[in-house]
């Protein structure tokens, strides 16, 4: 509804009440500012003036606000009495102030057919409140009903506070005492404006209300959509584990599902090497719309070894019928892959052309160009830097694991498994496993909160110490044996090297056999998490198989672990710590911990790759059965059990 006069249009001429012509420029924002008294109408007996804008006002008015116009002369007004003399009255002193669109009915009744019927809208009822059969009232219901925009005016001969309540709670906009004066229409103005004012900003309100609830509505939209995101994530970070429970749950929810097959499922679950590792590979591949950024910080960020690259395998064969040893005669080739070979009959740096041997034997120096300079200097400052104070953890420890690798790889079907780089990566890893070591184990440099435990933490202290070492080495240009390697091929080679050496700590051994155990009913070649298990085990087996060699080497190196765990027992005691088991020399029990040795270590984790390496059995569980009978008879002979070094 629009009962402005807006600027622009041209100023109507109204008759003032002495007859001369007004000329009225009204903006509403001005409007509204006017006081209840001021000039909004026509002044009527002040003739002559003129009501303008100022023109910085008429500069800011939008041209959005200068709407269709609507000058007095074209508010329609609607009088309704069933008095004649009152119908009259209002006629004459509307069309004075200037407004002529004026109809006059004497019911309530003739007042709606009017509304109803009307092309033109009426802005403005005046209606009497008593009238016959319709009163003012029911008209205001009635108008309500039919349109809200239209103002009413209520006229009444009573000054009863109570019925002017009524009617501005039956939504009158106005009250004019009867006779009608022309002082009360003066006001007419202000209150068309108010009631434009009015529905404006009940549009508004409702428009706002709909924005909200639009809004209310996109909100909800969006948390639902987050709470969708969130499982998705949750599923895609799904582990193993996660999988599993939820399988139980559906087992025990739907009777209808075979236990077996679910059972079977779950079995495979936990046969996972994995088993913890969140599953990233489904984020990425059921999240299609990852940028490449987002997804290359995934990988590299929370990346698992399934989910790092990986050099194509170049796999190795079955080294059982093969050498590269040419050169070499056949006995010294069938020595050195024989688990007779006795390490202890050489002095140390006569060990030095075995490994080379051992290297040459896969082509891996060859095939890794790695510059012999480089592979001897690696070799020396390897071997200096194990303690040549240490009775077991030296040089010769760590040249016989190398060797017993090469054993497993060259005498079972083991290096057919695995790829040339791994097989590499490997025996590099069993020569610098133990760099470094102090001859005091983990237990040890815990309880003493020694500079090494404190540096990693007491977790797998001395494996780390021994890696980071090995890695200083190799880090050193004239010992860099990886120089020949592509940045991958040196990334593989280095992760495997520290997933083994750590994989020799005791502490993690039930947990690896474990898996170990799991993963063998499905092992393969073609899965890499597979054969990195295959990898730590056989560093693992070599580490401790010192119990499978021919007895009198077996008991060369019993003598020698107990020994340095006697220095150890004797250091425990200048501390003032506990004595640890079997390091007391004053309590010797060495054939009880070599049969403790065997019977919870040894032969379970030989008895494990027995069954994917079955050469095993008659190269080493037979062996180590053989040498647990020799233990016990010295045990039940009672001889004395510090034996004398062979
Ligand atoms: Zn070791």
């Amino acid at each position: 509804m629009s009962t402005e006069v807006i600027p622009g249009k041209t100023p109507s001429s109204l008759p003032s009440s002495n007859g001369e012509n007004v000329s009225i420029r009204v903006e509403p924002a001005d409007l509204a500012t006017i006081k209840q008294d001021g000039p909004a109408t026509p002044p009527a007996n002040t003739g002559g003036n003129t009501l303008h804008l100022s023109p910085k006002t008429e500069k800011f008015i939008s041209p959005r606000r200068k709407r269709s116009i609507t000058l007095p002369s074209d508010v329609r007004i609607l009088v309704v009495d069933d008095d004649a003399l009152t119908l009259r009255i209002a006629q004459r002193l509307l069309t004075k102030l200037g407004y002529d669109k004026i109809v006059t009915v004497d019911s309530g009744k003739k007042a709606l057919e009017v509304l109803k019927n009307s092309p033109e809208k009426f802005h403005l009822v005046l209606s009497d409140i008593h009238m016959p059969e319709m009163d003012g009232f029911q008209l205001i219901h009635e108008i309500k009903k039919m349109a809200d925009d239209i103002a009413i005016f209520m006229m009444s001969g009573t000054e009863n506070l109570d019925i002017v309540y009524k009617c501005l709670k039956s939504g009158a906009d106005h009250y004019i005492l009867k006779p009608i004066k022309e002082d009360q229409l003066k006001n007419l103005w202000q209150t068309l404006y108010r009631k434009r004012q009015e529905i404006r900003t009940l549009s508004q309100l409702d428009s706002e209300k709909d924005k909200t609830s639009k809004l209310e509505e996109k909100t909800q939209k969006l948390e639902r959509e987050v709470i969708k995101l969130k499982q998705e994530i949750d599923e895609a970070v799904e582990t193993p584990l996660r999988i599993i429970s939820s399988q139980v749950e559906n087992l025990l929810s739907k009777a209808d599902l075979p236990a077996e097959v679910t059972l079977s499922a779950i079995l495979k679950q936990l046969r996972k090497v994995d088993i913890y590792q969140p599953a990233f590979k489904k984020l990425l591949s059921d999240t299609t719309d990852i940028e490449p950024m987002t997804r290359s910080w995934l990988t590299h960020e929370l990346g698992t070894p399934d989910t790092q690259t990986e050099t194509t395998p170049d796999f190795s064969i079955d080294w059982s019928n093969n050498n590269n040893l040419e050169g070499k005669s056949a006995s010294q080739e069938l020595y050195l892959r024989s688990w007779e070979f006795d390490v202890w009959a050489y002095k140390e740096e006569q060990l030095f052309p075995f490994i080379l041997d051992m290297f040459n034997d896969f082509g891996l120096l060859e095939r890794f160009n790695v510059p012999k300079d480089k592979f001897q200097t690696f070799l020396v400052e390897v071997r200096n830097n194990y303690s040549k104070k240490n009775p077991y953890h030296n040089f010769r420890h760590a040249f016989d694991v190398t060797h017993t690798i090469y054993l497993l790889l060259t005498t079972t079907s083991a290096a057919g498994y695995l790829s040339y780089l791994e097989i590499f990566a490997l025996l590099v890893a069993a020569l610098v496993h133990d760099l470094g070591h102090p001859g005091l184990n983990n237990n040890f440099q815990i309880a003493t909160c020694s500079a090494l435990a404190l540096r990693y933490n007491d977790r797998s202290v001395l494996e780390n110490h021994h890696c980071s070492m090995g890695f200083t080495i190799l880090k050193k240009p004239e010992c860099d044996i990886f120089v020949g390697l592509t940045d991958e091929q040196r990334r593989e080679a280095r992760n495997i090297s520290i997933v083994c050496i750590l994989a020799t700590d005791l502490a993690h051994h039930m947990e690896i056999t474990g898996q170990w155990n799991s993963t063998i009913p499905k092992f393969t070649k073609d899965d890499k998490s597979h054969r990195l298990l295959l990898l730590q085990v056989l560093l693992k087996a070599a580490d401790i198989s010192n119990p499978g060699k021919p007895f009198g080497i077996a008991k060369y190196w019993a003598n020698m672990v107990q020994e340095e765990f006697f220095g150890q027992g004797d250091v425990e005691k200048e501390k003032g710590l506990p004595v640890s088991p079997f390091m007391d020399r004053e309590k010797p029990a060495l054939p009880k911990m070599q049969i403790n040795f065997i019977d919870y270590l040894v032969a379970p984790l030989f008895g494990a790759m027995r069954d994917l390496l079955p050469k095993l059995q008659t190269l080493v569980c037979d062996r180590l059965e053989e040498n647990r009978k020799m233990w016990k008879s010295i045990l039940e002979s009672d001889s004395p059990e510090s034996p004398s070094p062979l």
